[in-house]
């Protein structure tokens, strides 16, 4: 398959790229490289340009004969979308829809979309499925919730098929070590504990220690950077195949919750291998954040066959360590 992979030079797309070249794709990366880095694009070709560039999405889709596209292009600072908005709903709705409409009239029907688990907002249960309410409570989720909305209408009208996957929190690094997490600024909390080991930043604030769970810090479901790529590559076979059409949706975690507190013990142990410590600092609560977010993934299992390689908490922080070793010069 000749596959499209938008924001294909960021932290998740250039995993995707890499899983899709090892099984014998073609793969084409569009990434405006605001976020992304070229080095992080180790296979396929790199188109430098943006979505917002109608009439290069015109030239690319007139050049080549896509069979699918992925898209992971978009911003996802929950602090950010509260206090520029605008950014949230141009650059991940609008210039969104400047991807499906070149789709449309290119008659390309399979599109497989980063979606989060922001779309649902407080939870009303835990875990979450894919019944549960989608009511997010910040313009980051709001996008990401217009865009699988508008994926419903354009099943209807247009017969573009799509998945929409909900990522927990994806992290962990490939496993041969090639390409790992690298955002700037980095804000979340595996890569951050590890810069606190490796000594390039002094320490790791917990925030917030009273919440309602048995340690009272907050807790979060972790999923592997493979793994979540792995139900994008089934997802596009699912739709392909025809065996269902329409706009599908599927929550993506290990079903299992740690505690911050939890996480920065395995990597203590992880790290400690290595003769490095961390020093914990307790901070307050950071505004937005539920005490729990666990996935309900029960539907991606029985749907597309998708099964989790890398479950355990301990391998998803030695395979983030190994590549922070590597950017920390360890
Ligand atoms: N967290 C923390 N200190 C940090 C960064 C994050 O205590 O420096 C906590 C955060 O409050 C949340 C969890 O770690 O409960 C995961 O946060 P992250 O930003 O990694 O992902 P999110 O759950 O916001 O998508």
């Amino acid at each position: 398959m000749k596959i499209l992979i938008v924001g294909g030079a960021g932290y998740i797309g250039s995993h995707m790229v890499k899983m899709l070249v090892k099984q014998s794709h073609e793969v084409v990366v569009l990434d405006n490289l605001t976020t992304g880095f070229r080095e992080s694009v180790k296979y396929g070709s790199l188109v430098v340009g943006d979505l917002a560039d109608t009439i290069l999405l015109e030239a690319m889709f007139s050049e080549h004969s896509f069979d699918g596209v992925m898209h992971f292009a978009a911003n996802s600072l929950v602090g950010e979308s509260m206090t520029n908005p605008a950014k949230y709903y141009r650059n991940n709705v609008s210039n969104t829809l400047n991807l499906l409409d070149v789709m449309v009239r290119h008659n390309v029907k399979h599109f497989i979309f980063s979606s989060t688990a922001a779309t649902f907002g407080e939870p009303e249960y835990t875990p979450i499925d894919e019944s549960h309410p989608q009511n997010p409570i910040n313009p980051y989720g709001s996008s990401k919730l217009m865009i699988e909305r508008i994926l419903q209408d354009y099943a209807e009208a247009y017969g573009l098929n799509s998945v929409s996957l909900r990522y927990f929190n994806a992290c962990g690094a490939d496993p041969e070590g090639e390409i790992g997490e690298c955002h700037d600024p980095e804000t979340h909390l595996i890569p951050l504990i590890l810069q606190a080991a490796s000594g390039r930043r002094k320490s790791i604030t917990v925030f917030g220690r009273d919440y309602a769970t048995e340690d009272g810090t907050c807790i979060r479901d972790y999923i592997h950077i493979n793994d979540l790529c792995s139900a994008h590559a089934l997802g596009l076979d699912y739709i392909r195949s025809g065996k269902e059409q329409g706009a599908l949706a599927f929550n993506l975690g290990n079903g299992q919750g740690f505690s911050v507190q939890q996480v920065i013990d395995v990597v203590s142990k992880v790290v400690a291998e290595d003769g490095c410590q961390l020093t914990v600092e307790n901070g307050e609560r950071r505004a937005g954040d539920p005490a729990v977010l666990v996935a309900d993934a029960t539907k991606a299992k029985q749907t597309l066959g998708w099964k989790p390689d890398y479950a355990e908490l301990e391998t998803i922080v030695r395979h983030a360590w190994a590549w922070e070793k590597k950017l920390a010069g360890l």
